[in-house]
């Protein structure tokens, strides 16, 4: 596979690659098959939409507890943010500490790579929140 084509399905698993439904404008990350707003009028009308990345944190905890990928880093932040585009989406925050995180706080996404399965030499790559100032 090639690099291109590779970053692309990286982006569209991780970074936010939803639909927009061309009726109403609403956006849905996931991507949703019918918008629940327009139902049968949105069918074939929802379109690709790339989330810009951009968002505000809602809510957020440390987590002293780690699920097993997530060994290695522990305590570490989970938050919910709010997306410019009005959905939710949930992820660790990283590259600020705890105490300096505040609801409201501006985030973006960031592409990190998360681990490496031997022998096969799978990488894996995951999505991150991280302070945007
Ligand atoms: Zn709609």
């Amino acid at each position: 596979m090639n690099i291109p084509r590779l970053w692309r399905e990286i982006r569209q698993r991780y970074q936010g690659i939803g639909v927009e439904c061309e009726p109403c404008g609403r956006v849905y990350f996931p991507p949703r098959e019918v918008c629940p707003h327009c139902r049968r009028g949105s069918i074939g009308n929802l379109n690709e939409y790339e989330l810009g990345g951009k968002g505000k944190v809602v809510t957020y905890t440390q987590v002293h507890e780690p699920m097993e990928d997530y060994k290695m880093m522990v305590p570490y932040i989970m938050v919910i943010v709010e997306m410019d585009e009005d959905v939710r989406m949930t992820g660790q925050l990283v590259d600020v500490e705890y105490e300096d995180v505040e609801p409201g706080m501006e985030v973006e996404v960031t592409i990190r790579r998360l681990g490496e399965e031997s022998p096969s030499g799978i990488i894996y790559y995951g999505y991150k929140f991280r302070p945007t100032r």
